[in-house]
């Protein structure tokens, strides 16, 4: 079991519409740190399985840190999907889940900067806590568009209306209804978002939603550096099963005109995490978040594909290079960001450090 997975109790479940549901969490004492969040990150859970024991599944914070006691995750049914539906069917308040601590980068890093939400069905999810708690903690001008299938469908919707009218000034929400004027084109979408361009620009919905709105804003000329997306998939590791180590390729040695051996295929790291420092051998064909869990450090992970940047580390020192990267945007990449379970080493000596 991976050593971030806790046990916490459902404390409410909320109907939000016809197929989708809240799960707020009880945290106890101990645990109140490691589950402290920012508005945008979500929670790994627990869905056990008959087939496979269990899978893992994502879900966005609906709560803000700013305004809400409690973490709140909301799920929406996926036709035929298997996690979103045992959820939505089997957890009742008093359940106990089991819980991956918060992560994910979909994250303002400033709060007083004007913000342009886009989001379609669930995809309401990490924008709503992004769009509280910057009325809240922020002073900027926010302009949301909120796509969805019918009026029945729509998530929040009195939660919506009751902000937009306690912050005429600062907030415009535009709803969206396929039912009534068919999917939103790039077209449609960059004349709606043409006063709101200099805004910073967060993203979150099925595919085809993501790529009119890209298109949209690419008509706007917006940069790429000031668009945030946040992608919604299903994980196809298990964070929950118990990890076994991946051998490490054995130590390479070569020997140099003046006979003498030095070891050619391993680096090392100095590693800082959790408030402890290792020193460790990286072979250069392993990925940095294989070597910690094969040295029994609990590093954070979630899906061991690039897509949810919970193992995000700085690089202090040496270089680095990704295999894979769906998460981490240029300015991140810029400030030495990298995601571990992708990261491989170039330079010999190298620094890291968890600290984000
Ligand atoms: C960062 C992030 C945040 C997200 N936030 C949200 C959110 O806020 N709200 C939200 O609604 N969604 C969110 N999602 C999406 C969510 O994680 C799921 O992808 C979504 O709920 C669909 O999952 P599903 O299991 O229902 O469907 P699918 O993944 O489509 O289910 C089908 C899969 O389940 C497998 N399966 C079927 N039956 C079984 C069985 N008995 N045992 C084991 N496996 C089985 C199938 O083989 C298939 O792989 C988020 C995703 C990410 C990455």
């Amino acid at each position: 079991m991976n050593g971030r997975a806790h046990q916490l109790k459902v404390r409410e479940v909320i109907s939000e519409t016809a197929d989708a549901v809240s799960l707020i969490f009880d945290i106890p004492t101990d645990l109140t740190r490691r589950f402290a969040y920012a508005p945008g990150q979500y929670l790994t859970l627990r869905v056990p399985s008959e087939r496979t024991g269990s899978v893992a599944r994502c879900y966005s914070l609906s709560s803000s840190p700013y305004c809400d006691d409690r973490p709140t995750v909301t799920v929406k049914r996926t036709p035929g999907g298997y996690g979103s539906n045992w959820l939505c069917d089997n957890v009742s308040a008093g359940d106990i889940l089991t819980v991956l601590e918060p992560a994910g980068t979909f994250v303002p890093r400033a709060w007083d900067r004007d913000l342009l939400l886009c989001a379609a069905g669930s995809g309401i999810t990490p924008v709503i806590s992004i769009l509280t708690s910057a009325l809240a903690i922020g002073r900027g001008d926010i302009a949301l568009f909120y796509a969805n299938r019918d009026r029945e469908s729509i998530i929040f919707a009195n939660r919506l209306q009751q902000l937009a009218r306690g912050y005429p000034r600062r907030l415009t929400v535009t709803h969206w209804l396929e039912s009534e004027r068919g999917l939103p084109s790039a077209r449609v979408f960059a004349l709606w978002a043409r006063p709101y361009r200099r805004h910073d620009v967060y993203v979150c919905g099925p595919a085809g939603f993501a790529s009119s709105v890209a298109q949209g804003l690419g008509q706007l000329r917006i940069p790429g550096r000031a668009i945030r997306q946040e992608n919604y998939r299903s994980l196809t590791g298990n964070p929950f099963e118990r990890h076994t180590p991946v051998a490490s390729e054995p130590t390479q040695v070569v020997t140099t005109a003046g006979g003498t051996v030095a070891p050619a295929d391993v680096a090392t790291v100095r590693v800082d995490i959790d408030g402890e420092t290792h020193t460790l051998p990286w072979p250069r064909s392993e990925k940095l978040l294989d070597v910690l869990l094969s040295h029994d450090i609990d590093a954070p992970y979630v899906c061991r594909e690039s897509a949810c940047a919970t193992c995000v580390c700085s690089v202090k020192q040496g270089r680095t290079r990704m295999l894979m990267n769906e998460s981490l945007i240029e300015q991140e990449l810029a400030r030495g960001l990298t995601l571990a379970c992708q990261t491989l080493p170039e330079s010999d000596d190298l620094h890291i450090a968890f600290d984000q």
